[in-house]
């Protein structure tokens, strides 16, 4: 699902592809780079992306922005979790792996 599409109020065209070693960020025909694809390999990147277009004074969406800020929000949750409770999983695996 792209975060926005070429519009009359965005300049930029943004979304959430697959690559070999995961997510990646696509800027499509992208203004900055000579109308080429430009690849982000993570949110944070293609954070900063976007906010060097609107530096650029290219029109972004809120919308784009809000979005990546708050998959961060939750990546970064997400992450800590799963930090917190990793030393758990290990004791069942051995628990598992002494039956
Ligand atoms: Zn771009």
């Amino acid at each position: 699902m792209s975060y926005c599409r070429f519009s009359s109020k965005s300049d930029v065209y943004l979304y959430e592809g697959s690559g070999n070693y995961g997510s990646v960020w696509v800027c499509s025909d992208c203004f900055l780079y000579n109308h080429t694809e430009h690849l982000l390999l993570t949110r944070r990147d293609a954070l900063a992306h976007l906010k060097q277009h609107l530096r650029a004074g290219h029109r972004v969406p809120g919308m784009a922005l809000a979005r990546l800020r708050s998959e961060l929000v939750w990546e970064g949750r997400w992450r800590s979790r799963w930090r917190s409770h990793w030393p758990r999983f290990r004791r069942t695996g051995q628990s598992v792996a002494h039956l």
